[in-house]
């Protein structure tokens, strides 16, 4: 690791105190329950707290949470031993024998492949268990050294949520409690306040909200409807990057929707990503598939003709609409959808041009993300696996080199996963942190020795001979619906001037202030400022609070002396009242805060 960062989760004392929280959680509900009718599934420790699983003759109540977690402090405080034992797999059977789900997940241990969450491993593991008090698990551990190691004033059973065993919709549907647990009662608190300022900015609620976007039934999951507002949004953003790719070299691409089976069998996406496509259409007798990516697409208009050395670098640029099959369980707002647009790119190099390639998208990269508001990043470099890499080691050499001197030179932390790279090349990604701290991964940069191959890509170099480009595919913001979704959650709705659906509304206090509302409307329309008149029946008051939680920047209320001085009143979103203002400084403020993007 490259920043220095320091132990790895799994290692930690957190992930200790979580599991052991799981397993008091386990002894505390199944005691609530006859011996035959409680059966416990798995509950291993998650990024920030824990789960575990139960198949229960009843449903629980949030009361139910109460109680489990009071009889929890009691365990908690017996300061029971975290018992550790081996066993063979039909001493295993033979104690868990009325427990069908660790049945299973003892077959699948002894079976080799499957750890016990039923997760694929290498390697065949040694059967444990684990006890405390009267609870017996099992487990691979690690725990705590006895229950008093936990924090009873850090802890909290959050919520219940239906959940599939082994997230199979044919297997049986279980109660999957929710939980956390911290080392000291303020990490508890701090955590608590997190979740619930990520509620409140959940964007979900907030596209509702602010009438930014919706999903509809008759539409089909998974698939976005952009409303009036959000596709402002989403068409400023737009705006924004496309002059950028403009200034940055880019060219301009577009391609269809479909394309010919014979084009996935030759990109291989046929084999090896068919499962995230939808069956084909059939076309006069010929398949067709709806696009997953769009490489295939530029890589063929690359190959419309003969390209000479003094052609490249080339930068193909789309913003191109792909469908992914995802499971209807796994959609989630904006996040996880089945169609959506990335701001893709394709880059052919040379060789020798390579390094400033990779310089110059990464710098391209940080700096629209910037321009978005994101501040800290953080990066993930993958390396070559060598079970399962396409092209010589030494291909691997230069093009992973460049990539991690770039990211040396900008100066962005980042984290080597040493063999995580699919099976096509070394590639970064770019993780950024919004205002909770949460971190979210954006922007890709994946070199491809594979597509060049398959298609055959050349270059006509200067000693008159034919040689293979460098191929990268990348992709900024990612994708456009998952970025909207991260970016009203950073900015809470409140999306900064340049990027707000509506940047000003005018709130006449009476009908005989609308007209001037809308000479002033028509002014800032003019400069160039969004606005809209409230000129509604309602009071003012009602104006400006719907204003407020419609997150517009600016509300300018006119009255008698409003109109008399020829000025407004501006208060701003942030509450703050900037009193009586003149229409052209007005005007002047508000365009200097779209130029600096504020
Ligand atoms: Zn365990
Ligand atoms: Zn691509």
């Amino acid at each position: 690791m490259a920043d220095g960062k320091s132990e790895s989760y799994p290692d930690s004392d957190l992930y200790r105190i979580r599991h052991s929280t799981a397993h008091v959680m386990a002894q505390a509900v199944t005691e609530m329950f006859d011996p035959d009718e409680a059966k416990v599934a798995i509950g291993p420790p998650i990024a920030e707290g824990f789960y575990y699983d139960f198949d229960l003759p009843r449903t629980l109540t949030p009361e139910d949470l109460e109680s489990i977690e009071k009889r929890m402090r009691e365990i908690l405080a017996e300061n029971f031993e975290f018992k550790r034992e081996v066993l063979s797999a039909d001493e295993a059977r033979e104690l868990f024998a009325d427990q069908p789900y660790k049945i299973e997940l003892i077959d699948g241990l002894d079976a080799g492949g499957l750890d016990e969450y039923g997760e694929p491993i290498d390697e065949k593991p040694e059967i444990s268990i684990y006890t405390q008090d009267t609870f017996t698990d099992l487990c691979r551990g690690p725990h705590v050294a006895n229950t008093g190691k936990v924090n009873p004033d850090a802890i909290k059973l959050l919520n219940v949520a239906g959940a599939y065993w082994r997230g199979d919709e044919t297997r049986p549907m279980l109660q999957r409690i929710y939980g956390t647990a911290w080392e000291s009662a303020d990490d508890l608190e701090q955590y608590l306040w997190k979740l619930e300022e990520a509620k409140k900015r959940d964007h979900r609620r907030v596209g509702k909200d602010l009438d930014l976007y919706s999903v509809n039934e008759a539409v089909g999951p998974g698939l976005i409807l952009w409303h009036p507002k959000g596709g402002m949004v989403r068409k400023l953003a737009e705006d924004f990057c496309r002059d950028e790719h403009e200034k940055g070299g880019y060219d301009f691409v577009y391609s269809p929707h479909i394309g010919k089976a014979s084009l996935w069998e030759t990109s291989g996406h046929l084999d090896w990503y068919q499962e995230a496509m939808y069956s084909p259409l059939d076309i006069e007798g010929q398949q067709y598939y709806l696009k997953p990516m769009n490489c295939p697409f530029h890589v063929q208009i690359f190959n419309t003709r003969t390209r000479s050395y003094r052609d490249l670098p080339l930068r193909f640029a789309e913003w191109g609409t792909v469908y992914r099959y995802e499971r209807s369980g796994v959609l989630h707002g904006l996040l996880r959808v089945r169609g959506f647009t990335q701001d893709d790119a394709h880059l052919f190099c040379r060789p020798d041009q390579m390094p400033e390639e990779i310089d110059r998208v990464l710098n391209f990269s940080l700096n629209i993300l910037r321009a978005f508001g994101f501040e800290n990043f953080q990066a993930y470099l993958s390396t070559r696996n060598p079970e399962k890499a396409a092209g010589d080691p030494e291909d691997w050499e230069a093009p992973t080199e460049a990539l991690r001197q770039s990211l040396e030179r900008e100066g962005v932390p980042y984290v080597v996963d040493e063999g995580e790279a699919v099976f096509y090349g070394p590639k970064i990604d770019i993780k950024v942190s919004d205002a909770l701290g949460r971190e979210w991964q954006l922007s890709t940069i994946q070199f491809d020795f594979i597509l060049p191959e398959r298609f055959n890509l050349a270059y006509v170099g200067e000693d008159g001979e034919e040689h293979r480009p460098y191929m990268i595919h990348r992709a900024l913001l990612g994708s456009m619906e998952r970025f909207m979704g991260v970016l009203i959650e950073h900015h809470a709705g409140a999306f900064p001037v340049w990027l707000a659906p509506v940047q000003a509304v005018l709130i006449p206090i009476a009908d005989r202030h609308a007209e001037y509302a809308r000479e002033v409307a028509a002014t800032m329309k003019e400069a160039g400022v969004r606005v809209d008149v409230d000129d509604r029946g309602e009071r003012m008051n009602a104006k400006i609070r719907d204003a407020q939680m419609q997150k517009v920047p600016y509300m300018l209320v006119i009255g008698d002396r409003e109109i008399e001085a020829g000025a407004v009143s501006v208060r701003l979103r942030s509450e703050e009242d900037l009193g009586s203002m003149q229409i052209d400084p007005l005007i002047e403020r508000i365009q200097e805060e779209i130029i600096a993007r504020s």
